[in-house]
Formats: structure tokens, sequence, C-alpha cells
């Protein structure tokens, strides 16, 4: 058949009108392009002509995800000379919208193209192009297309740079990615949104924050994607104030009444301890969907509110529509095991399973030993450990060694130190809590004895480092840091500090100092560890009474612990501490977490 047969010239702009009503219409139906395409074929219109391909092609990918890309591509291949760049396009965008499964295909078409020889790729070819890659996550190729794209004369376009530059940012390639992003000479917010994405996500959020920072004086305005990615940085780091900052700037702009962007607030709030905050937001949200409200739970839950994170839970469950998700039930446990209410955290743990069919995972097991164990049944949580159907990860044995030095059961707690030894040959902390539990037994020789074999393993520590916001900076300090501006005074607040806090009864654990190999310098047990001395600079450097925030990437101390209450009492401040593992409220000298953490 010619490829434009009479009847077709006539037929041809009927059809296309047939397939553009349909689309203004928003009538996404495949039967009804079936229909006209079978009327075509039946009247001579030939799918051989490229125009009416281009239209079918058209109208099939830009049906609802997940467009019938076979269906187009054979309409594709049936094309006799697809001469038109725009059909090449098409179809390339089609395949780079879908998920990453179809990338390749995009690809390869892109080749097909080249070989073919009858069109020649333009600007538009490469932006798709480039999404198909960076969906594959493939950096080499992603740097041959490129080479590609310069070599074509469009590597001065601002899409080719924005693409590489996101490219390396999904890649994780930060340095890459920043030298494409320095050497733009014109950076719009896409490109500031690739950037300071790419620092978030692959945990640099310090970095992002300063990009912010530049982004702000250069008079950029930032949108709602760069509001999520800096309200996630804020969180990861505990910056308040910006977070603060960023919340106004969002209700000047009108981005509170976003759903997506208020769940990130709230959990900025609630990761930063302000769950009176989050709560806020919470409760001004026009709509919340089942991720506002897990959010909140599991807020409350890690901030020692473990009644109003189950009360929230049945208001929640009483509501229509709303279907809580594993992580809910993580708050939920995490929330009973901390009231000690254990047969309540057994009925969540059946309903979770029977009710929403929700299968348990590891981290709901995990929740259950820490019921058990922090309600004191060591035993029956080891029992419930060893009939687990899944193997028990590091955590789980680290929940029942933390109980086993509580309670002071020595067997349990050497078999659990030696499995997790087996999961994870490398980590120091679990020595450290095993070398203190001897200590406080005052078992020296098992304590040597722990201390050698952590030489010979060769383990070292992270060293441990606290950070505080003053203003719109972040401070971070070190163990026995004295690098800060102002630490002389820092360091006679300290002085000052301990002072009173021994006419409250404080007695330093030289214990932990000693053995808390944590951190490195052992010897001297009057070096400072990181948290107090954020505390004391905090204490100098913000109005009396009012609260005091730490994030700490290690677990906080049992002789911290106890100075921090005291701190709380003695200079009357709420002092939150949120640790590798929880949040410490600490308030009028005692913690949220009842000395068990
Ligand atoms: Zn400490
Ligand atoms: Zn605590």
């Amino acid at each position: 058949m010619p490829p434009c047969s009479e009847t077709s010239v006539l037929l041809l702009p009927m059809v296309e009108r047939c397939i553009t009503l349909l689309q203004t219409y928003g009538v996404s139906s495949l039967t009804k392009l079936r229909q006209i395409h079978a009327f075509s074929i039946r009247h001579g219109v030939s799918i051989a002509d490229a125009e009416m391909g281009k239209h079918l092609i058209f109208y099939l990918v830009s049906l609802p995800s997940p467009p019938p890309m076979s269906y187009a591509h054979k309409v594709f291949s049936k094309i006799e000379k697809p001469i038109n760049i725009f059909i090449w396009n098409t179809l390339i965008r089609g395949y780079a919208e879908c998920d990453s499964n179809y990338s390749v295909s995009a690809v390869s078409l892109y080749r097909e193209m080249k070989v073919s020889g009858l069109v020649e790729p333009d600007t538009h070819t490469y932006p798709f192009l480039l999404k198909a890659v960076t969906k594959m996550a493939d950096v080499r190729l992603g740097e041959t297309i490129h080479s590609v794209v310069i070599r074509s004369g469009f590597g001065s376009l601002i899409f080719a740079q924005n693409s590489l530059l996101h490219l390396y940012a999904n890649c994780g390639d930060l340095s890459n990615a920043y030298k494409v992003f320095d050497k733009m000479p014109e950076k719009d917010l896409v490109a500031w949104n690739s950037v300071i994405n790419g620092f978030v996500e692959n945990g640099k959020p310090d970095e992002a924050l300063a990009l912010y920072t530049e982004m702000d004086s250069k008079g950029i305005k930032p949108d709602g994607f760069t509001i999520v990615s800096l309200l996630s940085a804020c969180a990861k780091i505990g910056a308040l104030t910006l977070g603060k900052r960023v919340h106004v700037y969002m209700i000047k702009v009108g981005l509170t009444r976003n759903l997506h962007s208020s769940n990130v607030l709230l959990d900025l709030y609630a990761r930063c301890g302000r769950v009176e905050e989050a709560r806020i937001v919470f409760d001004e949200m026009v709509d919340k969907n089942s991720v506002s409200w897990t959010s909140l739970i599991v807020g409350l839950a890690v901030n020692g509110f473990g009644k109003e994170a189950i009360e929230l839970f049945r208001v929640m469950d009483s509501k229509e529509g709303l279907l809580p998700c594993e992580i809910t039930f993580v708050g939920i446990l995490y929330a009973c095991s901390h009231c000690g209410m254990v047969k309540e955290g057994f009925e969540y743990f059946r309903r979770m399973r029977e009710e929403y069919k929700i299968k348990p995972r590891i981290e709901h097991f995990g929740c259950m030993v820490d019921l058990l164990a922090r309600a004191g049944q060591v035993k029956e949580a080891f029992e419930y450990i060893m009939k687990m159907p899944m193997q028990p990860n590091v955590v789980i044995w680290r929940t029942l060694l933390g109980a086993c030095t509580v309670h002071g059961e020595s067997d349990l707690a050497e078999y659990s130190r030696l499995q997790i030894l087996q999961l994870e040959p490398n980590h120091s902390g679990d020595y450290v809590l095993l070398s203190n539990m001897y200590a406080s037994e005052q078992r020296w020789s098992d304590v040597q004895k722990i201390r050698k074999q952590m030489l010979r393993d060769g383990v070292r520590k992270v060293p441990g480092h606290s950070l505080v916001e003053v203003g719109n900076r972040v401070h971070e300090f070190l163990m026995g840091d004295k690098s800060h501006p102002k630490s002389e005074e820092i360091y006679a607040k300290l002085k000052e500090m301990t002072d009173r806090l021994r006419l409250e009864g404080y007695v330093p654990q030289i214990s932990n100092v000693y053995v808390d190999v944590e951190e490195e310098e052992k010897e001297n047990a009057l070096v400072y560890h990181s948290e107090k001395i954020a505390i004391a600079f905090m204490l100098i450097s913000t109005p009396e009474r009012s609260p005091v925030r730490v994030v700490k990437n290690l677990r906080v101390c049992g002789d911290c612990h106890s100075a921090i209450k005291l701190v709380s009492k003695v200079y009357n401040r709420e002092i939150v501490v949120r640790d590798r593992s929880r949040f410490h409220h600490f308030k009028n000298g005692s913690c949220s977490c009842q000395d068990y953490w």
C-alpha cells in the first residue's frame, strides 16, 4: 500500500480530528483509540503514514501512566520512513517518563535514530534521553551522552547542564555534581534544587543549608521542592531556627496548604523534639493523610509521649479511610514499650497482623523484645527472640544486651555480645556497654579483657560530636573541644556547672569516662564529652530558662545522662538531647527515657 493513498488523503484530517477531540475532552481511552485505528486501516488510511503515526503515538504516550508503550512502539515500527524528529522524541519521552525498567528502551531508540540516519537529534531529544539515563543511575553512559551533547553544540544550554547535574546528584557523585553546578554561568531554580537536594539525599545537610544561604543571598526564591529539601536537611541536623524561618516563608507563600511540605514540616518539629509545634502543624493542616497521622504518632512516641501517641492512634483508627501502615505500628509498639504497657503492646501486635494484614517486619519484633526487656522480663525477651520467624539482627541483640546490663544478667549479656560480634565484628558500642557493666560490678579484670580485645580487633570509635543551634548557626563540638572562639568562657561555665552539680549530689562516674572508649582520650578523666561542652555553650549563649536542644551522633553515656538531669533542675532549663537511638527530654531533674536507653 502506498504511504499516502487517495482515500487516506481525504480521511487523514478526519482521523486526526478524532484523536484531537479525544485529547481535548480528556478521553483517555485505549479502546476508543483502537476503534479509530481499526477504522483508519479499513478505510485505507495507512498507519505507515508518518502523519497518522505521529498522532497515534502522541496520543498513546500521553495516556495516563503507565502508557501502553509496546502499542506505541508497534505503531512506530509500522511507519515506513519516520523522518519526523517529533515522532522519535515522543517515543523517547514516553520511555523516559515510565519507570526505570523502560529507560534502556529510550537509549536504544536513540541509538536506532543515530544509525538510521533519517533524522538528527535536536534540543528536545537530549533532555528526555538524559532523564532516562538518570533513572538508570548510569554515570558512565550519562557522561558519554553528555559529551555527545557538547559536540552537537547544545552544551551551553541550561537543560543539558541541569540534566547532567541532576544525573550526578542522583547517583550520589556530589563532587562532579557540584563541579557542573559551579561552572554554570546561569543557575536557575532547577539547578539550585538539584544540587541542594543532592546534598540532602546523600547525607550532607550542612552543605545543603550553606548552598541555600547562597541562593537566598542571590535573591532566588525557593519553591516547593526547595522547601522540602531544606526541611529535611534541617531535620537531619536539628537546625530548628532555620527550619522555623522556612516555616514562616511557607506561611507567606501559602505552602502550608501543601500536604507534602506540611508533612515534612511536621516531621522536622517532631525530630527536633518540639512535639507541641508538630501538633500545631498537624492541627492546622487542612488535609491530613495517613503519613501526617503516622508522623505525629511516631514523633510523640519517640519523644516520650507514649500515652498521647496511643490516644492519637485511637482517633486515627476511628476515622474512615485512614489506614495505619507498618511505620504507624512501629510508633505504637514503641509507645507501649516506653509506657510499660506489655499486655496492650501484644494486643496491638496481634491487631496489626490480623486486622490490618500487615506482616510484621524485624523492626516490629525488635519493639516487642524492647517491650519485654524494658518491663524487666529479660528471660522472656530472650525466649521471644528464639521464637522469632526470622534471624534476629544486631539491633535486637543490642536491646537485649542493654536490658541485661540494667538488670545484671551477666550470662545472657555475654551471650548477646557474642551474637553481636558475629553479626557486626567491627562495632565498638557493645564492647563499651559490656565493659561498663563489668566496671559497675567492679570486675576490673573483665574490663581489661574487653579493652584488650578491642585493641586486638582494631576497633576504632567514630568520634563523638554534638550539634547545637544559636541564632542561624549550627555549632559543632567534639569531645574535649577547645577550638570554639568562646572556649574560655565555655570551660569556665563547665567548671561552675560541675561545682553546682556536686552540691546537688552529683558524683562523676569515672568508670564511664574511663572505659568509654567511644571517645578517644580515655586517660584524662577530666575531659568533657561533647554534649556537656555543647550544653555549657548553650547556657552562656541563650536567655535564661530557654530550652536547649542537642543533637549527638553517639549514645549518651551514663555520666552525661545523670549530669544533664541535674543541669535541667539546677539551671531550670528543659534540655532535649537526640542521640543515636532516641530522644531524651530532661526536665526538673529527670528524663523521659526513665534512665533506660
Ligand atoms: Zn558522656
Ligand atoms: Zn534519658
